[in-house]
Parts: structure tokens; sequence; C-alpha cells
């Protein structure tokens, strides 16, 4: 039976889960129209590009699920110059995207003066907004990154779970990892904070996945990534450690589109003025249509990919990722047929959840 779109109404965690573990086709049509209908309602037609500039593949952590952690490998590293940077910048200018990502590694080698340096030449020359993605970085750098004209920083959680969190995420020697304290601190200082988790690692239950989408709501998120986990070769969870995480069959979440996409959902329900992307790795998932259905079930925002292929190709966060056949212009102009196609249209400006432009 079809349920009504009334239990969509003030959702709390207990009816997320519910509704993650719904198996009735009929539902889920139900669930994508109303979350759908919410993205229009409050955020619009429009589709935020972000042009994704990859600018490190060098990382300190060793993220067990991550091609590019410290612990994956063999992997030829690299680091792009000031120039190689700010080229794709303006490459992102022409395209007309009115946000810049420079996303990395966990790269001390990527100095704070260096990285600052960078946001303010992007600033002057393109005059798009600059977000970062760059891991856990000391107050001081993140400081003087949003001093430096940076608006906006990108951090997931990954998982609520602390336990799950501590065996998929190691501290580093003399530290303590606590992202979301990052981000509390990130948003005093100024910044946008964008944060997310991956859908189906090995060990996420049904509840910590409801609880990482209500965690969201409680930090009032301006963008939340929703993605597949993506099982990566040469790293610790694509052997033995997969099957000791693992949660039992029936409390264990697929790394599948639908739960992806229902995660995706039910994060616009309750999450209703945020931006939401309609990620890359669900285009692995599913290629022919898993950006299409991010954008119609509450998906408002997409980041092509400027890295120039020969450095794309080593960024294998998860495998398939790269497209390294295609050119930035190919995947720019697919990305608008797409938005086009759907009847929607490329937002302009910086896009911010925060009403600035
Ligand atoms: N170093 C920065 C950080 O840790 O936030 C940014 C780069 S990191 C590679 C970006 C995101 O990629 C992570 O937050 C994680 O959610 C995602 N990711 C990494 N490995 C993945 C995998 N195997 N499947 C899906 N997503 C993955």
């Amino acid at each position: 039976m079809r349920p009504a779109a009334e239990t969509l109404d003030g959702l709390d965690r207990a009816a997320i889960t519910a509704w993650l573990r719904e198996r009735e086709e009929a539902a889920f049509e139900v669930l994508w129209a109303r979350a759908d209908d919410v993205r229009r309602e409050r955020v619009g037609d429009a589709v935020h590009l972000r042009g994704l500039i990859e600018i490190s593949n060098y990382c300190v952590r060793k993220c067990v699920y991550c091609g590019i952690a410290a612990c994956a490998g063999p992997l030829p590293r690299y680091r792009m110059t000031r120039d190689e940077i700010l080229a794709c910048a303006r490459k992102g200018r022409d395209l007309g995207f009115g946000t810049l990502v420079l996303q990395g590694g966990e790269d001390p080698g990527m100095t704070g003066p260096f990285v600052a340096d960078v946001v303010r030449a992007i600033t002057r020359e393109t005059g798009a907004a600059v977000t970062l993605s760059l891991g856990e970085r000391s107050d001081a750098d993140l400081r003087a990154w949003r001093d430096a004209g940076a608006e906006r920083y990108l951090l997931r959680f990954e998982t609520t779970d602390p336990v799950l969190y501590r065996r998929i995420h190691p501290d580093l020697p003399g530290t303590v990892s606590d992202r979301i304290a990052q981000l509390v601190r990130m948003r005093d200082m100024g910044y946008e904070i964008g944060t997310g988790v991956m859908v189906g690692i090995p060990g996420q239950t049904w509840d910590s996945l409801a609880n990482d989408i209500w965690t969201s709501r409680e930090y009032d998120m301006d963008m939340i990534g929703i993605g597949p986990y993506l099982a990566s070769p040469d790293t610790p969870l694509a052997g033995p450690l997969r099957d000791e995480l693992m949660a039992p069959p029936d409390r264990q979440v697929p790394n599948d589109e639908l739960t992806t996409l229902k995660a995706l959902a039910l994060t616009r329900l309750v999450c209703p003025d945020t931006n939401i992307p309609s990620t890359t790795a669900l285009s692995i998932l599913d290629p022919s249509a898993g950006r299409a259905h991010g954008l119609t079930r509450g998906a408002n925002v997409v980041m092509p990919n400027l890295t120039p292929p020969e450095y794309r190709v080593l960024y294998q966060i998860y495998p398939g990722k790269a497209a390294v056949h295609e050119t930035v212009d190919d995947l720019a102009h697919s990305v608008i047929a797409l938005i086009d196609r759907l009847g929607r249209t490329v937002g302009s400006g910086p896009g911010s959840a925060l009403g600035r432009g």
C-alpha cells in the first residue's frame, strides 16, 4: 500500500529510520515527489555549479576507505602549482562557475601561506566564491584562509557513530579527530559549512544513518553531501577489515543507489533550505541516470571536475571516478545539458545557502 505523503511531515529520527528501511516501491514515488517539491519550493529550480579542483593527492590521514589515504597505494602523488591551480580557476570562470572548490588530501605540503595566497589570487582574478576542502587543519590556517577570502569549507563528518568513526578514520598521533567540533569552530570564523556522509560504509546501521541525517539538521549545515561508499582497491576496507566491521545483515545499510537516494531525499525534507549536491559517487553507481536521479530527488548542486586529466587520474578516491577520457569542457557541457533536459536552470552567482548570491 502506498503510504500517505503526510507521514513525511514533521519527520523525527525514528520516522527517518523507518523511511530508510522502507521496501515498498510505491512508497519511493511518494518520497521522491515530496523531496522534489520541497526542493523547488525552498531552493528553486536553479542548479548551482561548483567547479572542483583537486589540488593535491598527498594525505597524512589513514582513512581506511579512501583511495588517496596515506595507507592506500601504491600511488604516484602530485601537488599542483600555483599557476596550475589558477589556470583551472580561470577555466571555471570562463565556464561561468560562481564557486570554485579547492579539494585535496590532508597535505601539510599545501602550507597555510601557500593556500592563502592562492585563495587571494583566485578571488581577485575570477570573482568566484572559494570553497576549501582540505581536511582537518589548524585553526590558525583556517582563520588565515578565511581572512584571505575563502567563504566556505567542506568537511564531511562521515558518520556520527563514534566507535565506527574511530575505526574508519584513525586519529593522527597525539591528536583527537573531531570533525563536528571543527565545523562549529569554522562557522564561528564566518565560514559557511558543508558536511556529509558516505552511505553504506561497512558497520553503518540504519539507526546511525538516520542519526547522521538528523545531526545535519541539528547543526543547520549549509551544504550536505550524501554519496554511496564505493570500495576502493588497495585500501584496508577492501580487505578483511570489511567483514570485521560489517553489521548484521538486518542492520547493515547497503551502499546502493536506492538507499543513497532515500538518504538524499530525506535530507532535503529535514534540511529544506540547505544545498545538496548530486554527487559524483552517485553517478559512478549509475552512470546513465545517477546524477539525474539525485537532481530530481532533492539535490540542487553539481560539482563538475576542473582538474586536468593527468592529475584527475591520480585522485582516485574510489574506482571509476576520474572520467579520464573526458575533457573539462566535455564534463561541464554534459552537466549543463542535463540541467537543461530536466527543465532546470543553471544557477548564477555563488549560490549561497545564506542567500548571498
Ligand atoms: N581530505 C579532505 C577530507 O578528508 O575532508 C577532502 C578529500 S576526501 C577524499 C573527500 C571525501 O571523499 C571524504 O570526505 C569521503 O566522504 C569521500 N570518500 C573517500 N573515500 C571514499 C570512498 N571509497 N567511497 C565514497 N566516498 C569516499
